[in-house]
């Protein structure tokens, strides 16, 4: 199929978070720009993410805690990005849209009406601009040195600088592809390993049977994977373990490693059962364990501990076998859910291969790569999105 003339200034590769926010940045400052996706509609992620409210940003990313926040090869990479386009920007153009947020726990705001709101907007802003968005058209990779020669299943684009905008391999249901990472590839980008994050861990054996039991159950529990550590709630699957602080923690877990699993987070259950004791000792343990936790729990925790007879009945080794049976219940995963129910990929286009303040790679002029095919990786919480939205805007500021 022959080359389309003229060139375009720019072609977008995906029209997520990040590739929407590039066009349109790109657009606005007079470049002919083209958005290309392979899905029949844009913004999917955008639509179904934050059950269906979209969490499109959080208060709390700031210098200081976007070393932490943002996992990467590089801590810092992200800052430059995420500076120069704040969550305050983000919101700026979010709110004279005429869209409005609400706050939820731990500076999380969601769209105040619905997700697929936040995608019409941004498609509404990319026409505005000028820009084409061209959708059912899968790219099949990317040639050339600007110009670049973009392949697709509906011919190929001539394109002076391409942003590559593809996103990761979470959710393949939903039209996710390696194609950014083979884009990266074909011209010598280098590649951090990727793997499923913010996905919900599964097990085996004694710790599955107990965790499957109590299916469906939610305890205000916190979990811990080496030095890091989530206190954001937990729940029971029928896989093992779900919840904020668990997709939190499985962003850090690694094969073979034990997590540590507080099913009580912020009580404290030896000091209690041994007050109990001293009060009502008749009691049976899991009646006394069922004021801090759901009575199945207790239950559970109870058995785990081997604890027999009624609370008068327990030495201080059996309370204390207890306590760590609530407060640090140490498991290993078997493996996580995958890609199939990851809402992120962790790892991608290796940060020390790009220019921090164009996303930009830096032994291929006019190449970019921006949001989450990139290694970098956000909290739950509305921090992928900002990364999208940052990275997005600097490379069309820059484009
Ligand atoms: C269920 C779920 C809920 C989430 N909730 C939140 C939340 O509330 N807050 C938050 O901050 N983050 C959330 N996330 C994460 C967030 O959705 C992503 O980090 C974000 O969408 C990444 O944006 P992106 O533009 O880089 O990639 P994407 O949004 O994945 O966009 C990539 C685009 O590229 C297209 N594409 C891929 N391959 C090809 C190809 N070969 N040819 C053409 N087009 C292609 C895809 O169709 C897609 O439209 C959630 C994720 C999931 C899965």
């Amino acid at each position: 199929m022959g080359t389309a003339h003229p060139p375009w200034d720019v072609v977008v590769l995906g029209a997520g978070a990040a590739g929407l926010y590039a066009g349109i940045e790109a657009a606005r400052r007079g470049r002919r720009c083209l958005v290309i996706d392979g899905a029949r509609k844009p913004g999917e992620k955008i639509r179904i993410s934050g059950g269906g409210r979209c969490n499109v940003t959080n208060l709390n990313v700031a210098r200081a805690t976007i070393p932490e926040r943002f996992l990467s090869r590089n801590p810092r990479f992200a800052l430059s990005a995420l500076s120069r386009h704040t969550a305050r920007d983000f919101l700026a153009r979010f709110e004279a849209a005429g869209l409005s947020w609400t706050e939820k726990a731990l500076g999380q705001l969601f769209c105040a009406t619905f997700a697929r709101d936040v995608v019409a907007w941004l498609v509404r802003d990319l026409a505005a601009a000028g820009a084409t968005l061209r959708l059912g058209t899968v790219v099949h990779g990317v040639e050339g040195a600007g110009p670049f020669t973009v392949r697709t299943d509906g011919g190929d684009m001539a394109a002076a600088r391409v942003i590559v905008a593809t996103g990761g391999l979470s959710i393949p249901k939903m039209g996710a592809t390696d194609i950014g990472y083979r884009i990266a590839r074909a011209h010598g980008v280098p590649l951090t390993d990727t793997r499923p994050a913010l996905v919900p861990l599964t097990f085996a054996g004694a710790p599955l049977e107990e965790m499957a039991a109590l299916a469906g159950t939610a305890v205000e529990g916190a979990v811990a994977c080496g030095r890091a550590r989530f206190r954001d709630g937990l729940l029971f699957t029928h896989r093992g373990l779900s919840g904020p602080s668990v997709l939190q923690a499985s962003s850090y877990w690694r094969e073979g490693e034990a997590v540590a699993i507080d099913l009580a987070a912020g009580a404290e259950v030896g000091a209690s059962l041994a007050a109990e004791r001293r009060r009502a000792g008749r009691v049976a343990p899991a009646t006394a364990l069922a004021r801090l936790v759901p009575e199945r729990v207790a239950r559970a925790a109870v058995a785990r501990a081997g604890l027999r007879g009624t609370l008068a009945d327990q030495g201080n080794a059996a309370l204390a076998r207890l306590n760590a049976a609530v407060h640090d219940w140490q498991v290993v995963p078997q493996g996580t859910e995958g890609y199939r129910t990851a809402e992120v990929t962790l790892g991608g286009v290796d940060t020390d291969a790009l220019d921090p303040r164009t996303m930009e790679a830096r032994a291929v002029p006019g190449l970019h790569f921006v949001g989450e095919v990139v290694d970098v990786t956000g909290w739950l919480g509305g921090y992928n999105f900002q990364w999208a939205w940052s990275s997005g805007w600097v490379a069309g500021q820059s484009v």
